[in-house]
């Protein structure tokens, strides 16, 4: 993949659709977290061409806990030790700005809040914590993690015995706080998406939104998506890029002190 330089008359635009709006979300995908280390599920070097999605589904997961677990603890020995990016932190700096008033992820990493994003909605839930699925009782993964290497796997609840699962949203469960996320997406006028190819249901629906109301969709993305007919700026590069630029140009226009 060649990888392209961001497009400055791109990046301007952008800025001025954010600083011309009353009230901008960003709206993230896995995009934004391959700067960290952690390789897109859907990209050429995604888990799904290593691994069948069959093993993240809920039925798997009720069906194969054991196995479940071993794959989840695998893979949270890369996610685990993640750090967030130049595109979080340009992300959380633009709220603290007061120029993005929430984040709505697909992701599940934490990344947002570890760079100090306050609003985040994470529509396919966390990686951070466990929930008993028998009494409801919630776990950091942190806990869930001695567990496990201490040999209790699946592991279990401490209260009621019941098996753990990871606060995430397996393929055939609900997002989560969708209707939240929605209402967000219909009060916004702008709308930045960075790092997501715009393809997985319901979460693409919140720049669809935002578009519909008459607000304005920034996409940063490296590769082209399913929805840029409705972008009103696509800007084809690495989210660290794009962020770090289009955060300068805001904070030039703001007067800010870089
Ligand atoms: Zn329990």
């Amino acid at each position: 993949m060649s990888e392209k330089q961001c497009n400055t008359e791109d990046i301007k635009r952008a800025a001025d659709i954010l600083i011309n709006a009353k009230h901008a979300i960003a709206f993230t995908g896995a995009g934004i977290s391959t700067e960290s280390g952690i390789p897109d599920f859907r990209g050429p070097q995604g888990l799904w061409r290593q691994y069948s999605p069959e093993i993240a589904t809920i039925d798997y997961f009720l069906q194969h806990p054991k196995d479940f677990w071993l794959f989840y603890r695998m893979r949270m020995s890369t996610l685990f030790v993640a750090k967030p990016n130049r595109a979080h932190y340009a992300v959380a700096e633009l709220e603290k700005l007061g120029i993005i008033k929430a984040v709505i992820t697909q992701n599940v990493d934490g990344l947002h809040q570890a760079a100090g994003s306050r609003s985040v909605i994470e529509l396919h839930g966390t990686m951070k914590r466990a929930v008993c699925i028998a009494c409801g009782r919630v776990y950091p993964m942190e806990v869930v993690i001695k567990k496990i290497d201490g040999g209790q796997v699946p592991p279990l609840c401490d209260e009621c015995g019941g098996i753990l699962k990871p606060d995430t949203v397996l393929f055939g469960e609900p997002v989560k706080d969708f209707d939240k996320a929605r209402k967000l997406a219909l009060m916004s006028d702008a709308v930045l998406v960075i790092g997501s190819s715009l393809s997985v249901y319901p979460a693409a629906y919140i720049p669809m939104f935002v578009k519909e109301m008459g607000g304005k969709v920034i996409i940063i993305n490296m590769e082209p998506t399913e929805l840029d007919y409705i972008a009103d700026v696509f800007i084809q590069c690495k989210a660290g890029d794009a962020m770090t630029l289009l955060l300068k140009e805001v904070k030039e226009r703001l007067g800010v002190q870089q």
